[in-house]
């Protein structure tokens, strides 16, 4: 291979890292300032945004450290017997990278993952050693997110705990067949087992904090992982019940789910069509029920239809809504904290409010109003002092009547 320059493996390792969505990047209109005008770029390559543990959005450089790798995941760009471009960071270069987009006011931070070259050992000290020499050589005080590859010995992905602020392990599928037929060289027993072994050392690094104030941090961000949807025929039952597992299990910060989009080159075994978006937005929103609105897995896979998928028209809290009406209508004025976050298009701060606000008074339809984006998708579902539903909560047509008539996402419903 002839000799590459930093810009054109930047451009390579960039590129091929923008297939995992567990630093949760967002988009943006591409503008840029070739030809001198204006300043500044959206389209540099390998930033991506994620939000620090203090609740900030962030940007990182977002990387590969290679994309050769001796695996063969059929869903994979980078798998072994994919006809890409190929190319290889050395740790010095990442760092030098990253202290330079760093010292610019690019990033604030480092989201590193690597294919897997020679052996997972091999891979994953290179990327310890990445996270050394900025944190030790340069006093880095950056964010760091490692990918750790979970074939790795116990110790060396416990060294990347000690430098970074947040690993993560991905489970790539939800089930362990898919596991099994679309990346073969993995173990589902593995993988979770690497996952114990972060979460393990989560929970002693805090204790031991909490004993001697100078005991090494480990991960202080904790551990997240993603899962790939659409690439196997797993439903949305099954992803939710294997993520409350793993949210139960392994303590993990975050569960991203990522929709499979067809790569060039692509296997036979994987589908033609990436899924539709919305069904991502969709396994989104029941992840904030079970993580903020107090549903049980089992009560999210109650919202899904005899498909075993979530409704791509509406959203899974009303579809919940919508088959347990007779939980509805609830009081505005006296129910329960948990009843209110059942009321669809009722997020979490506005029932913070209606709580706060009716100790002094008892709140009107049009106070609920001030509290939501769509009182429309609230009424149906609450009593106040000068409303009730009467027989809107039964009719036969009220999902119509309810849901969104365009296509477009409803990013900030409830
Ligand atoms: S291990 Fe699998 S998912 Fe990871 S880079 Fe290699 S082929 Fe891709």
């Amino acid at each position: 291979m002839a000799s590459q320059t930093i810009l054109q493996k930047l451009e390579i390792l960039a590129d091929a890292a923008k297939y995992d969505a567990s630093c949760a990047s967002s988009g943006t209109a591409k503008k840029n300032s070739l030809g001198g005008k204006g300043i500044g770029s959206t389209e540099g390559m390998g930033i991506c945004h994620a939000y620090a543990p203090d609740g900030r959005c962030i940007s990182l450089l977002k990387i590969l450290l290679t994309n050769h790798c001796v695996f063969d995941c059929h869903y994979c760009v980078n798998r072994k017997s994919s006809n890409v471009a190929r190319a290889r960071f050395t740790p010095q270069e990442v760092v030098d990278l990253t202290l330079a987009f760093y010292r610019r006011n690019y990033i604030e931070g480092l989201f590193l993952s690597s294919g897997i070259v020679k052996s997972s050992n091999h891979t994953m000290e290179q990327i310890v050693e990445v996270a050394r020499i900025l944190r030790e050589e340069h006093d880095f005080r950056g964010y760091i997110h490692l990918k750790t590859i979970p074939e790795a010995d116990a110790e060396i992905v416990h060294q990347a705990g000690l430098y970074a602020d947040r690993v993560s392990i991905n489970v790539e599928l939800p089930t362990d067949s898919g596991l099994t037929r679309l990346a073969p060289d993995k173990n589902a027993g593995q993988i979770e087992g690497a996952m114990g072994k972060v979460k393990a050392d989560l929970v002693e690094a805090k204790d031991a904090r909490k004993r001697f104030r100078h005991a090494p941090r480990f991960a202080p961000a904790g551990q997240s992982t993603q899962m790939i949807v659409g690439a196997d025929a797993a439903t949305d039952a099954d992803i939710v019940g294997k993520a409350s597992r793993l949210y139960d299990n392994f303590r993990l910060r975050r569960v991203y789910y990522s929709a499979f989009s067809p790569i060039p080159d692509a296997s036979a075994v994987l589908p033609l069509k990436r899924p539709p978006l919305i069904r991502e937005h969709r396994l989104y929103q029941s992840d904030w029920l079970m993580r903020f609105y107090g549903y049980k897995p089992t009560e999210v896979m109650q919202a899904t239809e005899a498909d075993g998928n979530l409704p791509l028209d509406i959203d899974p809290k009303l579809a919940w809504a919508l088959k347990f009406r007779d939980a509805f209508p609830v009081d505005v004025n006296r129910a329960s904290k948990e009843q209110l976050l059942r009321v669809p298009g009722l997020g979490v701060k506005a029932v913070h409010k209606i709580l706060a606000s009716r100790r002094h008074r008892n709140l009107r339809l049009d106070d609920v109003a001030l509290l939501t984006q769509s009182i429309t998708k609230v009424r149906p579902f609450i009593c106040t002092v000068d409303w009730q539903p009467v027989t809107l909560t039964d009719r036969a047509d009220l999902r119509r009547l309810l849901a969104p008539r365009t296509e477009q996402l409803e990013l900030f419903a409830a």
